[in-house]
């Protein structure tokens, strides 16, 4: 799409000529449509728990819950709260990364003590699935932005655990080998069926939406771990096989 520019150019108060611009518009107007396409979608899922809280709150005030149901409704207000929590950090996070903010610091950091943590954090949510961590080479420390490093490992663990089967693993390799120095994630989980795979990074992009929802997923965070990739100067890979798993590789050099 071209918008063109015409300027006149004047002698003596005669035309005598004009200036012509072609400005290309195309880039410019898919960010735009790509900005009311998720302000739109930020506000339907926004909606959705919203609903549900102002719903349950509703038929509490009016005496509707019987009091042995009482901690079951207050549970579900609860999980909707807790919805409208992750999904309000994950579009402060988006916008962050759109401003362009690049002026994250760096700093010597070792891929697997942020591997060790993350996995310590997500411990508990882990439940009866076992996390596994593998260490092919010597040393992981080099230079890099690390909340974007633990960003990206800690949205492939939490998906690993969270597509996975209930007593699955999750497989986190970190290697160095032949000049390629990197991890990956894996899972024994769901999979990926591979007419979605190349979606999968798109904003609010679910393979299966309903799923997605009762386990607490966004559809934001392959987009976040996509942007944050590219930041640290990395690229990153899917590799699954519906219903034995999916294997994400972050890979520098
Ligand atoms: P969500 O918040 O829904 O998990 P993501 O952006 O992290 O959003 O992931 C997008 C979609 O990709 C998920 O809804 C899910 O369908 C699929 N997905 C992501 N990771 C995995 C995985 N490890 N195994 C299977 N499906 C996955």
């Amino acid at each position: 799409v071209r918008q063109l520019i015409a300027n006149p150019v004047l002698e003596d108060g005669k035309v005598t000529g004009a200036v012509l611009l072609l400005v290309d518009v195309t880039e410019k107007m898919q960010r735009e449509s790509l900005r009311r396409e998720f302000t739109a979608n930020v506000s339907h899922e926004l909606r959705t728990p919203l609903t549900s809280i102002s719903g349950f709150a509703e038929i509490m005030q009016d005496g509707y819950v019987k009091p042995e149901d009482v901690k079951r409704v207050a549970g579900k207000i609860y999980d909707e709260a807790q919805r409208l929590i992750t999904l309000v950090g994950d579009v402060m996070e988006i916008s962050r990364l759109d401003e362009g903010i690049t002026e994250y610091k760096k700093e010597r950091v070792d891929l697997l003590d942020v591997v060790e943590d993350c996995k310590e954090r997500l411990q508990e949510a882990a439940d009866r699935k076992e996390i596994q961590v593998e260490v092919i080479g010597q040393s992981f420390v080099f230079e890099t932005t690390k909340t974007i490093l633990e960003e990206v490992v800690y949205n492939l663990m939490d998906n690993a655990i969270k597509y996975n089967k209930e007593q699955g693993k999750v497989t986190v390799r970190i290697f160095q080998k032949d000049g390629e120095f990197g991890f990956s994630v894996k899972d024994t989980g769901i999979g990926i069926p591979l007419i979605h795979q190349d979606r999968i990074f798109e904003r609010f992009y679910r393979v299966d939406k309903s799923r997605s929802k009762e386990i607490g997923g966004t559809g934001l965070g392959l987009s976040i771990v996509k942007h944050g990739v590219s930041c640290l100067g990395a690229k990153i890979s899917v590799d699954s096989i519906q219903d034995e798993g999916s294997t994400f590789t972050v890979t520098w050099g």
